[in-house]
């Protein structure tokens, strides 16, 4: 069986850092629509030039782009045994387009991470990635934890920009919550924990929403 796992939550909720470790242990491809994006910016490509002014901004990039995107990357034969998407779906146009790219295959696993308001704006505007391996850690390191490399702000986590970003989540991407919250492989995670706490939180949610599947199935 594919496990077919969404991270849902808003900006900084640690979608990202545990969307890769989840990916890693398991051995199936992290597709995070935010890192593809700003791989197609920083290679000025006809998709990152048109969405480099919208990201810088807090805005989403249209559906249909990030639909297309997203078709693509689940297209690629890594993806059949499972795939772990952060970022995506963003909006409930999305998240019935990718209903639809899901036809024939193991039901989707939707992992809500919760974190307060107030702690992303701080978690945010404090993140730092590495140039050189995409770790991300805190403002509080001088060098990257993992590889030693440079480590950098990204542009659109200024504090004006995170408020933006959090109010578009709330207008766009919270209703998904609702869109998925009556399905058997639902499962909410506390995510204002240490990461490791988290990553058993998330550990344990899949087990849980695996099991509750195969009993709805019955
Ligand atoms: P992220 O790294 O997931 O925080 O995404 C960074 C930015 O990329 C977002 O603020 C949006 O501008 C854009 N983006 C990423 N994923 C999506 C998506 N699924 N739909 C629309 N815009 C997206």
């Amino acid at each position: 069986m594919s496990l077919n796992v969404i991270m849902l939550g808003p900006p900084a909720a640690g979608k990202g850092t545990q969307a890769k470790t989840f990916a890693r242990d398991h051995g199936i491809p992290h597709i995070s629509t935010g890192d593809m994006l700003r791989e197609a910016v920083a290679a000025k490509t006809p998709v990152g030039l048109a969405a480099k002014a919208l990201m810088d901004a807090g805005k989403l990039v249209g559906d249909d782009v990030i639909i297309e995107i997203v078709r693509g990357r689940l297209d690629r034969p890594d993806a059949r045994k499972g795939f772990v998407l952060d970022g995506f779906p963003r909006t409930v146009a999305q998240a019935g387009a990718l209903d639809g790219l899901m036809i024939g295959r193991d039901p989707l696993i939707v992992v809500e991470i919760i974190v307060p308001a107030e702690v992303l704006v701080a978690r945010a505007c404090g993140r730092r990635v590495c140039r050189d391996c995409g770790t991300i850690t805190t403002a509080a390191q001088a060098a990257c934890p993992t590889c030693g490399g440079k480590l950098e702000q990204r542009s659109d986590d200024t504090e004006a920009v995170v408020r933006e970003r959090l109010r578009v989540y709330e207008h766009n991407t919270r209703p998904l919550v609702d869109y998925y919250r009556s399905r058997p492989t639902f499962q909410p995670v506390d995510g204002n924990r240490a990461p490791d706490a988290v990553a058993n939180g998330i550990r344990h949610a899949v087990e849980t929403a695996q099991a509750t599947d195969v009993a709805h199935r019955r």
